[in-house]
């Protein structure tokens, strides 16, 4: 386990004051570490979360060839550039259930999708590119128009899906639906992924109200507990929801004591800007190893990193909804990812940073969404040597290209702007000031948010 000074010394021009949101990544992603714990789950738990294993396929998907239409079975070597008649054989191959019997050339037998190709035969004429003449007291012919088929049209080959022995998913891969149909295709009632992460989660400052509190001068209601928790639950990871906690030593000092012992990561807000009155910062000192960085970043800024110890704390066992437990994953105690208090500045740094680090804390190999590009519909100022993100709408314009506008104040507080989003723009570090038309890259939410 590297110390923060390591990572620091590691990195290309590190200073905690002003680091490039690239910096801030490359610092976190050798920060953290996956978790190991490996639990076997039922398919339909196992949704959403990280594969521990390769699967490998123990069979051929499909096992045999089979019929991709409902139609005649034949043995394509007959087609020539004339038309082709055929006598249809007695039976139907129907899917689970094999046509038994031979065939003759210049038969064919009547077949449903998914059937299993009769012995011998290797194309299927879809039922309704055929004419059937029907002559009492004799087999059916049908007749197949000419340079309609070519041999092996219309079956679908043995392990053309997944091929025995080779891996059908990879470790490190999140169970998206597809993923889980694709294990339930193979007759698996398990997997192995790494069990959830435990991120506990609290806000901090003497004006943040609870819901159900009475409201009074100069305090706003904790919409950072939402905001968090919303983006947490969709990761996948188990929240350890902490509510707020009050400008007060013994209060901050118990609050990421038992947070050090439960969770595997502690994200907090508020108390980390420069010239904060209060004692969140210096908690944070006292217990663990913590960086406070500015970052080159709009919204955002102030962000504190590191470590929060949990060797020096109570040592009695801890429970939780997961069970009863002393240590976490990691010994030397939980990530902390120290937020700013602004609603918009928490969404943005956990978009941008917290997590890409929870995803590889979580064994995922994810890579990062792709950005996509669209048109802004309006002039942007943008001061080079930050980044800078915008809320914005991102729609269809009449010409089928993708457009983009923001939406509304961009304070960093204003969390009005960030509902009425469906994307972020990702105004780059180096980027100057933008104009009406240009192009620029957005970070859609759906997947992420
Ligand atoms: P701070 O980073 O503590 O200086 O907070 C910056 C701004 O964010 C202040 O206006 C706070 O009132 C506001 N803020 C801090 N925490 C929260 C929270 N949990 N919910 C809503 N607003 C908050
Ligand atoms: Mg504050």
């Amino acid at each position: 386990m590297k110390t923060l000074d390591q990572i620091a010394a590691e990195l290309q021009g590190y200073d905690p004051q002003a680091l490039s949101a690239g910096q801030v990544l490359d610092f976190l992603s050798r920060l953290v570490m996956p978790v190991q714990d490996v639990v076997e789950l039922p398919l339909m738990q196992a949704s959403g979360r990280v594969l521990a294993r390769d699967v490998v396929s123990p069979f051929d998907v499909p096992p045999h060839d089979n019929s991709a239409m409902d139609g005649y079975a034949f043995d394509g070597g007959q087609l020539t550039d004339s038309p082709l008649e055929l006598q249809v054989a007695p039976g139907t191959a129907l899917a689970g259930k094999a046509w038994q019997g031979s065939v003759q050339p210049g038969q064919c037998v009547k077949i449903m999708t998914g059937a299993i190709m009769p012995t011998g035969l290797d194309t299927v004429v879809p039922q309704e590119f055929v004419s059937v003449r029907t002559v009492p007291g004799q087999a059916e012919v049908i007749t197949i128009p000419p340079k309609l088929l070519r041999a092996g049209d219309n079956r679908r080959l043995r392990g053309e899906d997944l091929m025995q022995g080779r891996p059908a998913l990879q470790k490190g891969e999140l169970l998206t639906p597809a993923r889980l149909g694709l294990a339930a295709s193979l007759g698996l009632k398990t997997l192995a992924v790494f069990r959830q992460l435990r991120v506990a989660y609290f806000s901090t400052g003497d004006e943040i109200l609870s819901l159900g509190e009475a409201p009074r001068e100069g305090a706003v209601y904790d919409s950072n507990r939402y905001t968090v928790f919303g983006m947490l639950s969709r990761l996948g990871c188990e929240v350890i929801d902490m509510g707020v906690v009050r400008d007060d030593p013994a209060l901050l000092e118990a609050a990421f004591t038992r947070a050090a012992l439960e969770a595997d990561a502690i994200i907090t807000s508020g108390g980390v800007s420069v010239g904060e009155a209060d004692f969140t910062k210096a908690m944070m000192k006292k217990l663990g190893d913590v960086a406070f960085w500015r970052i080159a970043m709009r919204p955002g800024r102030p962000m504190a990193v590191g470590r929060i110890s949990s060797t020096k704390s109570a040592s009695s066992p801890v429970s939780t909804s997961a069970g009863s437990y002393q240590n976490n994953s990691n010994p030397n105690g939980a990530i902390l990812f120290g937020l700013p208090g602004n609603p918009v500045a928490v969404m943005v740094t956990f978009l941008a940073f917290v997590r890409p680090a929870l995803l590889q804390m979580m064994g995922a190999s994810a890579s990062p969404p792709p950005l996509l590009k669209a048109r802004s519909t309006e002039a942007i100022r943008k001061k080079a040597g930050r980044t800078e993100y915008q809320r914005g709408w991102v729609s269809t314009a009449a010409d089928g290209s993708l457009q983009v506008k923001t939406t509304g104040s961009q304070g960093s507080g204003v969390l009005r702007s960030m509902a009425e989003a469906n994307g972020l723009m990702v105004l780059h570090h180096a980027q100057g000031n933008v104009a009406v038309g240009d192009e620029v890259d957005v970070l859609m939410f759906e997947g992420a948010l």
